[in-house]
C-alpha cells in the first residue's frame, strides 16, 4: 500500500475514533445530567414527605397524650404502658423526621459560605451541647481554631454532631474526653475530633457516613443514624473530605478538611 492511501487510513480511523469518543462524552453528559435531576426530584420529595408528615404525627401523640389525661381512671397499668411506648415512638419518628428534614435541606437550600472564625461555630456548638456535656461530666478541650471559608450554622451542625456523637458513645466506665484541633495543610486546614469512647471497627469506616446506618440498637444507645451523613454533606457542599481513625476500645479521630481565608 502507498504511503498516501496508509495516511489516509489512519486519518479516517482517529475520525472514527473521534465520533465515538463525542458519543460517549455526550451520553455520559447526559447520564449525569439525569442522575442530577433524578437526585434533586428525590431529595425534593423527601422535603416535602417529611414536612407533610409532621402534622398527623402531631395529632397522634397530642390525641394519646389527651387519653392519658382525661382517662386515668378508665385505663388499667397495661394500657398506660402501651400509650407509654406509643408516645416514645412518636418521639423518635418525630427527631427522624426533623434530622430528614435537616439532612434534605443541605441540598435543597444551600447556604452562603463566607470568611468565618470556626472557634466561634464551635463555641456556639458546645452551647447547645450545655446539658449532655454536664450530664455525662464530659471534659471538652480545644485548641486555638483558624478563621476558614464556610457556612456558620452549617459548622455549627457539623460540631455539635460529631462532638454529640463523641460524648454519646463513650465507654461505659470513663468520663467523657474529647479535644478539637485543627492543622494547615498545604492546600487546607485538618480538624480533628478526637474522643475516648468505645470506637469502630475498620470495616464500618465508610458505612456509619451512609444514611440510617447504625452500629448499635436504640436501647443500647438512642440515635437516628442521620447526624454522620448530614455532616458529609454539609463537608462535600465545602468541598471538602471527611473520615474517621478508630480502634475499637480505643476511641475515635473524626477528622475533616476546610479551606482557609
Ligand atoms: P446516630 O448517632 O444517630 O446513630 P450517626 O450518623 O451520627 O447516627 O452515627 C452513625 C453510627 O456511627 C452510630 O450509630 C455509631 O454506631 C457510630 N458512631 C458515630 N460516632 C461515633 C463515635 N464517636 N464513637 C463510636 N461510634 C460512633
Amino acid at each position: 500500500m502507498s504511503p498516501e492511501k496508509k495516511i489516509a487510513q489512519l486519518e479516517q480511523k482517529v475520525k472514527i475514533l473521534e465520533r465515538m469518543m463525542e458519543d460517549q462524552t455526550r451520553s455520559t453528559f447526559l447520564a449525569h445530567t439525569q442522575l442530577d435531576h433524578s437526585n434533586n426530584t428525590l431529595e425534593q420529595f423527601a422535603y416535602v414527605a417529611s414536612h407533610h408528615l409532621q402534622e398527623p404525627l402531631r395529632m397522634v401523640s397530642s390525641y394519646l397524650q389527651l387519653i392519658e389525661k382525661r382517662c386515668p381512671d378508665k385505663l388499667d397499668n397495661e394500657s398506660k404502658e402501651f400509650i407509654g411506648f406509643a408516645l416514645e415512638g412518636s418521639q423518635r419518628m418525630k427527631q427522624l423526621i426533623l434530622n430528614l428534614l435537616e439532612y434534605v435541606d443541605i441540598s435543597t437550600h444551600p447556604k452562603e459560605q463566607a470568611v468565618i472564625n470556626s472557634e466561634t461555630a464551635l463555641k456556639l456548638a458546645l452551647s447547645k451541647l450545655e446539658s449532655a456535656i454536664a450530664q455525662t461530666k464530659a471534659q471538652v478541650t480545644y485548641d486555638a481554631l483558624p478563621t476558614v471559608i464556610a457556612n456558620e450554622s452549617q459548622l455549627q451542625c457539623l460540631f455539635q454532631n460529631l462532638i454529640g456523637n463523641a460524648i454519646k458513645y463513650k465507654d461505659k466506665n470513663t468520663t467523657p474526653k474529647v479535644h478539637i484541633s485543627a492543622q494547615k495543610t498545604s492546600s487546607a486546614w485538618d480538624f480533628s475530633v478526637q474522643d475516648n469512647g468505645i470506637g469502630i471497627s475498620k470495616e464500618y469506616f465508610d458505612k456509619i457516613f451512609l444514611i440510617f446506618q447504625r452500629l448499635h440498637g436504640n436501647n443500647e444507645y438512642p440515635g437516628t443514624g442521620i447526624g454522620l451523613s448530614i455532616c458529609q454533606k454539609i463537608i462535600q457542599h465545602h468541598g471538602g473530605k471527611i473520615w474517621v481513625e478508630s480502634e475499637p476500645g480505643k476511641g475515635s479521630n473524626f477528622q475533616f478538611t476546610l479551606l482557609g481565608s
